[in-house]
């Protein structure tokens, strides 16, 4: 009965529950101890004992987290990190060469803007970026000059836009580029990019698959050995790491993230609804609406629309208002976890892009919706716009 390849036979809750989580043979301890050794002992010098040698180049705990993340989205290689730009950071440096040139949704994760452009972009790295959800400008940048790399993100953040990831992955392979998706928003429960055809899956764990707002973490999955080899020799001569903790909590949360996703979803979907019919609210972007553009796209690539709901208001000092005023939903950068939470991307999340082709509208609130009772989180939010 080993499920240590994540036995993709299984169904997804079942491999969320199981694999890389056997078992301890030395006690039978259902759920495996967090390994905190920072070293192995040795059987004669270079004799190791189930590979381990050191914890910058290997772990059991964050090895078992590998196997987990690898069969959740039905990939040969799970490589975790101590954080998700870490992970991207290794990817892109695994990946590119100088020179090379990544082709950027518009509306990606602001830190990852920030990475190409601040940290890799003075190594080298070049960057051009487009509407990834509109496939006919994807043409037009492909058409002007092949890039390396096509990096998307969807559902994107904050503007929930969602790309046709198979059709985005076969322009990308016919460009020879290489296809990466951020599945952070959507979680393997609800996406499965490697399945639609992209190359590598990206996450922030610290977001839906951690799913407690307590702990940092990210991680890639991919099928190429060669490049998940040049990806690990990264995890271990860079050293970002995911440290034993962290990875045993990432475990522990994933073990659920079914049951979350479709609470998440469920609750999303009726406080969408409610936003929509409200007269305070100028605009709602939620992919469950039948009004938003990506419906049709997202229920045929997605198994359920996810928790993120972003609304437009009147103006920045509504807006504003709003992300001030809830009780239940607490105003805090991140996203993913159980508890709801409120975000005003202009001087938060996306701050880093302000003024920059990635700039997100000033009177936009972001919600990040919990599992609480969803009565409640439509009260407070009933109760914070009669105040504005
Ligand atoms: C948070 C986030 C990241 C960055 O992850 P960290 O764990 O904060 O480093 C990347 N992509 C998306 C979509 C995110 O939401």
């Amino acid at each position: 009965m080993s499920d240590q390849n994540g036995n993709r036979a299984r169904g997804f809750a079942s491999r969320a529950v199981h694999a890389g989580q056997a078992f301890d043979p030395t006690t039978g301890a259902v759920i495996p101890p967090v390994h905190f050794s920072t070293t192995y002992a040795q059987d004669g010098i270079g004799g190791l004992r189930g590979g381990y040698e050191y914890g910058r180049s290997g772990n059991p705990t964050r090895a078992a987290l590998e196997t987990q993340l690898a069969a959740l989205e039905g990939g040969r290689h799970g490589i975790s990190f101590s954080s998700g730009l870490a992970a991207e950071d290794a990817l892109l440096r695994a990946a590119l060469q100088p020179g090379a040139e990544v082709l950027l949704g518009n509306d990606v994760y602001g830190g990852t803007y920030r990475l190409i452009s601040r940290v890799l972009g003075p190594w080298g790295i070049r960057l051009r970026v487009v509407d990834m959800s509109d496939l006919d400008a994807v043409r037009a940048k492909l058409d002007e000059r092949a890039p390396q790399m096509l990096w998307v993100e969807t559902p994107s953040n904050p503007m929930l836009r969602i790309t046709d990831i198979a059709e985005l992955a076969r322009l990308g392979h016919e460009a020879g580029a290489l296809v990466v998706v951020d599945n952070t928003f959507a979680s393997p429960a609800l996406q499965q990019p490697l399945a639609l055809g992209a190359d590598v899956v990206v996450h922030s764990t610290t977001k839906y698959l951690g799913g407690h707002s307590d702990v940092v973490g990210g991680a890639l999955v991919l099928d190429d050995d060669a490049l998940a080899e040049q990806a690990r020799f990264l995890q271990f001569a860079a050293g970002a790491v995911s440290g034993p903790m962290d990875a045993w909590l990432t475990t522990r949360g994933i073990k659920t993230l079914p049951l979350r996703m479709r609470q998440h979803s469920e609750n999303a979907q009726a406080v969408a609804e409610f936003l929509a019919e409200h007269p305070a609210i100028a605009h709602v972007y939620y992919p469950g609406l039948p009004a938003h553009p990506g419906h049709a796209l997202a229920g045929a690539q997605m198994s359920g629309f996810g928790g993120i709901v972003s609304v437009r208001l009147a103006d920045a000092a509504a807006a504003r208002r709003l992300a001030e005023s809830t009780r239940m939903f607490q105003l805090a950068e991140s996203l993913g976890g159980v508890e709801s939470l409120m975000n005003y991307p202009d001087e938060m999340t996306h701050a880093s892009v302000r003024g920059t082709e990635l700039a997100v509208p000033d009177d936009l609130v972001r919600l990040s919706v919990g599992i609480e009772t969803v009565d409640d989180l439509i009260a407070d939010l009933d109760q914070a716009l009669r105040g504005l």
